[in-house]
C-alpha cells in the first residue's frame, strides 16, 4: 500500500475511536469528512463568535474584557506544553499599542510522541479558527498566522481550505459578520526543524530568517513577530476557547480539577494495544487513560511511561498507576504533563536503550547557538551510546548526570533542559539497569517475552 495512505489509515483511527470521555474538542466528530464548515456548524460552531459578536439568547455582546474574565474564569493552562494560564497571557497583551500587534498559533509540534495537534488541525479545523478569532477580539488584534509543522504538509493544506471556507462565510476577514471588527489569520508551515516549536524561534522562522530561539528577555508580548506585540498559544488552547464562551469559565473549571480546569487531549503511544489521541478530563487516573487505549500491549507488564513528550523525565509503571493526568499531580512525581504525550514502555523496555534514541533525537535537533547544548547534548549521547553497546565505564553513569546538570538552566532556551531532564530521571529510577549495562555488557530486560 502507498506509503501516505498507510499513515493515513493510522491516522485516521488516531481519534475516532469513541473513547473519549466528555469530550469538548472532539465532541462530535464521527468521520473524517466532519471537518467542512457545514458539519462544523451543525454542531455548534462559530456560535461563540456570533455571541461575543452580536450577543445571543438576550445577552448583549461581549465586550474584549469580559472575554478575557472568562478565560480567566476559566482557568484554562497552555496545551502546548508550560502550562501557562492563557487569560493571564492575553491580558499581558498592550491593548492600546498604536501599531500592528500580532496573534500566532503554534501548530509546529514536533515533540516526540506528540500527534494531536494535527489531528485538531485536520478533522476539526474550524474550531481553531474560531478559537483564535476569538482571542484576536479580546487582545484588539487584526492579524494573525497559524505555523504548522513541515512535517504535515497535508494538514497545512486542509487548514488552508478550511481558511478559505470561514471566509466565504464571513468569519474571518474583513467587518467579520457585518461589525467593525476586522481579522485576517493566515497559514504557514515550516519544514520540520523542532526548535521552531520554541516560540521565539517560530517567530524568526515566520519572519523568513534560521528558526533560532531570541534571548529572552524582551518577551514576545512586547517584542514579537517583526518587533511587535505578538501573543502566541498553542492548537489546542485556542481549540478551547470557543467551548469556554459557550458554556463559560466556571463550567470548563468544574470539568477537570481545581488548577487543572477543562479536558486535555493526551496522545498515547508506545506499547499500547490502541494508540490513539484520548480527550479526557484532566485529572482522570492514569490508570483510566491506559483502559482506554487497551491496556498494555500483548499483556506485559507495565515498566515505565514518559508523561508529557519526549522532554519529560520518566515516571515507573507503579508510580503512574497512582497518578492523575494533570499538571499539578504529574509534577508533584517529578515529571511534567508537558505537551500530553503518554509515551508507555513494557517489561521489555530498556531505559538505557530508550535514552540513547532521545539523547539522539536532542543532540540532532539543538540549534548549537549556546555550548552547554550544542556541545552537551552531543556528549550526553556519545556517554549513552557508550553504555548501551557494552563500551561504558563505571564513571560514565555519574559523568552522565554531571554533563546533564551542567547543561540544565544554562542554555537560551528550553532544549538543554529537555535534553538534560530525561538523562537525570532516567538515572534517578533505573541506576541499577545502567550499572548492569557496565557489568555486563547487555540489557538487565528479559529477552525470552
Ligand atoms: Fe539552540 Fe540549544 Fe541553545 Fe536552544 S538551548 S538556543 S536549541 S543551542
Amino acid at each position: 500500500m502507498d506509503r501516505n495512505l498507510q499513515i493515513d489509515a493510522r491516522v485516521q483511527e488516531t481519534c475516532f475511536h469513541g473513547r473519549h470521555i466528555n469530550p469538548q474538542i472532539f465532541a462530535g466528530l464521527t468521520s473524517a469528512d466532519d471537518w467542512s464548515i457545514e458539519k462544523y456548524e451543525a454542531r455548534g460552531g462559530y456560535q461563540a463568535l456570533r455571541r461575543i459578536l452580536l450577543g445571543a439568547d438576550g445577552k448583549p455582546p461581549m465586550t474584549p474584557e469580559e472575554v478575557i474574565a472568562e478565560v480567566k474564569a476559566s482557568g484554562l493552562r497552555g496545551r502546548g506544553g508550560a502550562g501557562f494560564p492563557t487569560g493571564l497571557k492575553w491580558s499581558f497583551m498592550p491593548r492600546q499599542f498604536p501599531g500592528q500587534k500580532y496573534l500566532v498559533c503554534n501548530s509546529d509540534e514536533g515533540e516526540p510522541g506528540t500527534f494531536k495537534d494535527r489531528d485538531i488541525l485536520r478533522y476539526n479545523p474550524h474550531i481553531v479558527i474560531e478559537g483564535m478569532t476569538i482571542a484576536a477580539y479580546a487582545m484588539g488584534i487584526s492579524a494573525g498566522y497559524n505555523y504548522i509543522h513541515g512535517e504535515i504538509f497535508r494538514v497545512y493544506e486542509r487548514f488552508q481550505e478550511a481558511l478559505a471556507q470561514a471566509r466565504a462565510a464571513g468569519y474571518m476577514g474583513e467587518r467579520i459578520l457585518g461589525t467593525d471588527f476586522s481579522f485576517n489569520l493566515n497559514a504557514h508551515h515550516g519544514f520540520g526543524a523542532y526548535i521552531c516549536g520554541e516560540e521565539t524561534a517560530l517567530l524568526e522562522s515566520l519572519e523568513g530568517k534560521k528558526g533560532q530561539p531570541r534571548f529572552k528577555p524582551p518577551f514576545p508580548a512586547s517584542f514579537g513577530l517583526y518587533g511587535k506585540p505578538t501573543t502566541i498559544n498553542n492548537t489546542e488552547t485556542f481549540s478551547a476557547v470557543p467551548w469556554i464562551i459557550r458554556n463559560g469559565g466556571q463550567a470548563f473549571l468544574e470539568a477537570g480539577k481545581p488548577n487543572n480546569g477543562g479536558t486535555k487531549i493526551f496522545s498515547i503511544g508506545g506499547d499500547v494495544e490502541r494508540p490513539g489521541n484520548y480527550e479526557i478530563p484532566l485529572g482522570t487516573p492514569f490508570a483510566k487513560l491506559l483502559e482506554l487505549a487497551g491496556g498494555v500491549r500483548y499483556g506485559r507488564k507495565l515498566k515505565m511511561v514518559i508523561p508529557g513528550g519526549s522532554s519529560a523525565p520518566v515516571i515507573p509503571g507503579h508510580m503512574m498507576m497512582d497518578l492523575t493526568m494533570d499538571y499539578d499531580a504529574i509534577a508533584k512525581a517529578g515529571s511534567m504533563l508537558g505537551s500530553g504525550a503518554v509515551i508507555v514502555m513494557d517489561e521489555t523496555r530498556c531505559p538505557v536503550r530508550s535514552l540513547e534514541r532521545l539523547s539522539y533525537f536532542y543532540a540532532h535537533e539543538s540549534c548549537g547557538q549556546c555550548t552547554p547544548c550544542r556541545e552537551g547534548t552531543g556528549w550526553l549521547y556519545r556517554l549513552v551510546h557508550r553504555l548501551e553497546h557494552g563500551q561504558g565505564r563505571p564513571e560514565d553513569i555519574d559523568e552522565l548526570d554531571r554533563v546533564a546538570g551542567n547543561i540544565q538552566g544554562r542554555t537560551i532556551c528550553a532544549l538543554g533542559d529537555a535534553a538534560a531532564m530525561p538523562v537525570r530521571g532516567f538515572i534517578k529510577h533505573y541506576r541499577d539497569e545502567f550499572v548492569h549495562h557496565v557489568e555486563h555488557k547487555t540489557c538487565l530486560v528479559p529477552t525470552s517475552l
